[in-house]
């Protein structure tokens, strides 16, 4: 049984009631992650925490080392991760505090980050149709529902590169795209998480309405910071009631993703890349 992965986003950097915790440091093949990671017990499962921009938000979303953080997360025998992260709602019924279970993608940022783990030396074509494990997500929305917190099934997350939120016209754009909610992270983790074959799913909880709704521009900072705040408690009560109701086996297609993803010739495959990445492909390539 594999461990389950907690990436917390913008106010979670700590999660109450993890017990008999250790605190580790992992170094990767592609730098430091964000930070230590938390292991510990969490309703009676193993879990590994880490907060994505590190404890006291020091980290910005371009220049989070996302290949690092994933590849800490398998080495350390996670096979499923729930991302926790604050967003943007692109939707009028989408309101502040509510929570929005994405289930697509559409990355506009600018490649000024890694995300994916195959470079010269091996090719990998993963699908992504589906960017989110179905089975984990439908868990966080029937746990969110089950306590009685507006939740949404279903979304799709548009990446921005940021810092700096949108402008009007890109608001705008994005709503006329049909897009839901906007982030800055999410996108690079799921693909990444993909590739090593690990469940992964968002839960998005809305913190404004971006900049697009007029009436609502003159919501203050200080309003944000304390919607962030009960957002941060309402997900910690999602997580616990997922982790405690999580199946110990998986029954879907994310753990066999790279099965016929890679398509370079085995005998062409470096050895140094063989090593760098065993965590990954050791399953397929010796
Ligand atoms: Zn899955």
């Amino acid at each position: 049984m594999g461990k389950i992965g907690i990436i917390g986003g913008s106010g979670l950097y700590k999660i109450e009631g993890i017990t008999r915790v250790k605190e580790i440091a992992v170094d990767t093949p592609f730098g430091k992650p964000s930070g230590k990671f938390v292991l510990g017990n969490l309703e009676g499962r193993e879990v590994v925490f880490v907060p994505r921009h590190d404890v006291g938000h020091r980290i910005p979303p371009s220049h989070i080392n996302y290949r690092a953080n994933i590849y800490a997360m398998k080495k350390l025998g996670v096979d499923r991760i729930i991302s926790v992260t604050a967003c943007g709602s692109l939707k009028e019924e989408l309101k502040p505090l509510d929570f929005v279970v994405v289930d697509q993608f559409v990355d506009r940022t600018n490649y000024a980050r890694d995300m994916s783990f195959f470079e010269e030396g091996i090719v990998a074509h993963i699908e992504f149709a589906h960017p989110v494990c179905a089975g984990l997500a439908d868990l966080l929305y029937e746990s969110a529902k089950s306590l009685n917190l507006r939740v949404h099934k279903g979304g799709t997350y548009i990446n921005m590169e940021g810092p700096a939120f949108s402008t009007f016209a890109e608001s705008n754009l994005y709503r006329s795209w049909g897009m839901d909610v906007i982030g800055m992270t999410n996108f690079a983790e799921a693909k990444l998480a993909r590739e090593a074959e690990i469940c992964y799913a968002t839960l998005a909880a809305v913190t404004d309405y971006d900049c697009w709704h007029t009436q609502h521009a003159s919501v203050t900072i200080e309003m944000i910071i304390q919607n962030l705040l009960k957002n941060i408690e309402n997900a910690k009560k999602i997580l616990y009631t997922a982790i405690k109701n999580l199946p110990e086996a998986r029954a879907c297609k994310c753990q066999e993703a790279l099965e016929y993803a890679i398509v370079t010739d085995r005998k062409l495959i470096p050895l140094r890349i063989k090593k760098k990445l065993a965590p990954i492909i050791g399953k397929y390539v010796k």
